[in-house]
């Protein structure tokens, strides 16, 4: 994806409110990755140590075609732990439960003002893009893929814009 500036990031996120997206805590210019690295990922995602409940992401590219980056906030939930599942739903890594997180996203507009949601199992870190590419190791060994590198980031794009087109309802 391309770069993306404190202030492009925080502008836009799809289904939180206009206060939300003011109070929320984004990385400053100095903390985002350098322009070099941004090529390596299909989304920035970021967790904050003040915020251990919520968990943001800025999907980069055409989505749903309005040729903007889509912002979704989520919450991080803690239901369900017994049965955690261990597979990312996004990049198909898989993790020990504590590498892994159900992150609950608000619908975008009214109905998700009415409270409904679109919940996801993800890694913790969300660093799918990292994982697709080889970039970043995962702590467990993982289930033999054949598939190439290239297959394995469109299959990671193709989870992302499903998932994107549920939040916005397109
Ligand atoms: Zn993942």
């Amino acid at each position: 994806m391309d770069p993306l500036s404190p202030e492009a990031l925080r502008a836009s996120f799809v289904n939180c409110s206009k206060g939300d997206a003011k109070r929320m805590p984004v990385p400053s210019e100095a903390a985002l990755p350098p322009a070099s690295r941004w090529a390596e990922l299909d989304f920035f995602g970021w967790r904050d140590p003040g915020h251990p409940q919520a968990a943001w992401m800025v999907v980069g590219g055409d989505v749903v075609g309005q040729g903007e980056p889509v912002g979704i906030a989520m919450k991080v939930s803690s239901a369900g732990s017994a049965g955690r599942k261990n597979m990312c739903t996004l990049c198909f890594t898989t993790h020990s439960a504590s590498d892994m997180a159900l992150l609950v996203a608000p619908l975008a507009g009214p109905s998700g003002r009415r409270g409904n949601t679109v919940g996801n199992y993800v890694c913790a870190d969300l660093a799918c893009s990292l994982y697709a590419r080889g970039l970043k190791r995962p702590a467990r060994a993982q289930p033999h893929e054949t598939i190439s590198v290239e297959a394995k980031v469109e299959r990671l794009r193709a989870n992302l814009v499903a998932f994107v087109r549920r939040v916005v309802a397109v």
